[in-house]
């Protein structure tokens, strides 16, 4: 029999906000345990929490920008459960209505376009932070850092919808890039501030009904994700193949032995007893609240890949490399800013060539060195000189490469490394003929394979004069001389 997968996913994104969502402690992430904390993130009986509009606002941006419907009506709820990381034992969270509800994000997946609906965004606290071990050395007791508690979430239950682990992960991806745009969350799933309980179960080819979930709680890494529900999906189809029965239960992954383990049945809603939190009362947004966010959103990833493909002629993967965030999208449009105001080559020539060299050049080194384009010692009026002086002719692309390497490590402008290490490029005419004339004598054997017709041997010539030149002579105007002096 052939079965089809369905995944539903729950993604928890940390709210990027100063101060907690609750109280007034810091965000900051890796600070010393229990330096962040007061009265209310503490859960010390009778602490009231006061709600952080910045949390709210970053919400419903959120939601904007997947097409939610905002819910203008803003209530809190208190779930119950035995938190051993929330000390008061219940978490502030939204019950009906969330602030967004009904949105959607459109995927690519094999060059076709899938719309996933996702059910809800809500605003709930975070809790703190069971530690099991120091450093290698595993406890035997647990210890409890509150540094993170009641720092600000947002909770994104997608619709079951989603059919395979890659359709999961191109979703995550895809979701990732627009939060970050918005500067809603940092999404590092590294720090914990992205996190995924995954829904899977599968169905036999055309049954109509879902079948049975497994939810997989608290995975942070998108390859973790990936190997779960391609694990679980398999372990799914061999039970029922054998004629075996699912149970709706939650399972943990083991990222080492790269299985799921059952880790306890799926408590139902019931069993949380949600009621109104009696400390934050309802209140309404106003339209003026909602209207001005909605203002404010930036342009989003893939609409602004789509317009550097058209407006500047990139290609798509310099398109989505220079959209992949928005820093990296500013400065490549800074360094187009200065091409502008320089007047002295047009944007539409140094377009691709700025983009090349950042995806290439720039992108490669700051990969190496871990680092971010904010921390790029190479500004983004710099290199757009750098290529203004390439399109000019005054350096070859490869000696520019050298040019690069050495702005990358003094954070210099070109000109100065240009001038300071005498790079410029050879294009007077007497001063080339000579060196050709040097390799031509120098080269009987391709001289004589090129003038009985093999055209290619006077690769070797040029590659010569470029070599006794130190990469300086100016390549075009080599080949030039050359074909001249030997045309007869
Ligand atoms: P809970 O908190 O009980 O897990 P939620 O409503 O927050 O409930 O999340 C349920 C998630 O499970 C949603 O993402 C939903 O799409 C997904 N889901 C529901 N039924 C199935 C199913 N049969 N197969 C896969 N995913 C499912
Ligand atoms: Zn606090
Ligand atoms: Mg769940």
């Amino acid at each position: 029999m052939d079965f089809e997968t369905t995944i539903g996913l729950e993604v928890h994104m940390q709210i990027k906000t100063k101060s907690k969502v609750f109280c007034e402690c810091s965000t900051e992430f890796g600070a010393e345990p229990n330096t962040h904390i007061c009265v209310i993130c503490t859960s010390q009986p009778g602490a009231i929490p006061i709600l952080n509009r910045k949390a709210v606002e970053a919400v419903v941006k959120t939601g904007l920008a997947l097409g939610f419907t905002i819910n203008k009506q803003c209530t809190f709820a208190r779930k119950q459960y035995f938190y051993p990381d929330i000390p008061k034992d219940y978490q502030i969270t939204q019950s009906e209505p969330p602030l967004c509800s009904k949105g959607k994000l459109a995927i690519k997946i094999d060059g076709q376009e899938k719309i996933i609906n996702i059910t809800r965004i809500h605003l709930e606290e975070d809790a703190g932070k069971l530690i099991h071990e120091i450093g290698s050395r595993k406890l035997d007791y647990s210890l409890l850092d509150l540094n993170r508690a009641s720092v600000g979430l947002m909770e994104l239950v997608t619709e079951p919808e989603i059919s395979s682990a890659d359709e999961a992960v191109v979703f995550l991806n895809e979701l990732r890039d627009i939060v970050r745009y918005l500067g809603a969350s940092d999404c590092s799933m590294e720090e914990g501030k992205m996190r995924c309980d995954v829904n899977v179960s599968v169905r036999p080819k055309g049954q109509k009904e879902l079948g049975t979930r497994v939810e997989i709680k608290n995975m942070n890494t998108i390859s973790g994700i990936h190997a779960a529900i391609v694990y679980e999906s398999q372990r799914q189809i061999e039970v029922l193949s054998s004629g075996g029965k699912l149970v709706q239960e939650t399972r943990l992954w083991e990222d080492e032995e790269g299985i799921t383990k059952s880790m306890r049945s799926k408590e139902g809603a019931l069993d949380y007893r949600y009621f109104p939190e009696p400390d934050l009362v309802p209140f309404d947004l106003t339209d003026e609240f909602i209207e001005n966010l909605r203002k404010e959103l930036p342009e989003l990833p893939k609409v602004k890949e789509a317009r550097f493909i058209k407006e500047y002629g990139l290609s798509e993967y310099d398109a989505h490399y220079l959209t992949s965030s928005r820093d990296i999208a500013d400065y490549y449009e800074q360094a187009l800013d200065a091409i502008a105001s320089s007047q002295k080559i047009s944007v539409g020539n140094a377009a691709k060539p700025i983009a090349n060299w950042i995806s290439t050049e720039l992108g490669g080194k700051l990969n190496a060195d871990n680092k971010e384009i904010k921390d790029s010692p190479v500004s983004s009026e710099n290199i757009a000189d750098l290529v203004s002086q390439i399109l000019a002719g005054t350096i070859s692309g490869k000696i520019a490469k050298t040019v690069f390497e050495e702005m990358y490590n003094t954070a210099k402008d070109p000109q100065t490394i240009i001038k300071e290490k005498g790079l410029v490029q050879i294009s007077d005419e007497n001063a080339l003929s000579k060196i050709c004339d040097e390799a031509i004598s120098e080269s009987a054997k391709a001289v004589t394979e090129y003038k009985s017709g093999k055209e290619r041997a006077i690769g070797s010539i040029v590659g010569l004069v470029m070599k006794k030149s130190k990469g300086q002579a100016n390549p075009q105007l080599v080949n030039k001389i050359l074909a001249e002096k030997l045309k007869f």
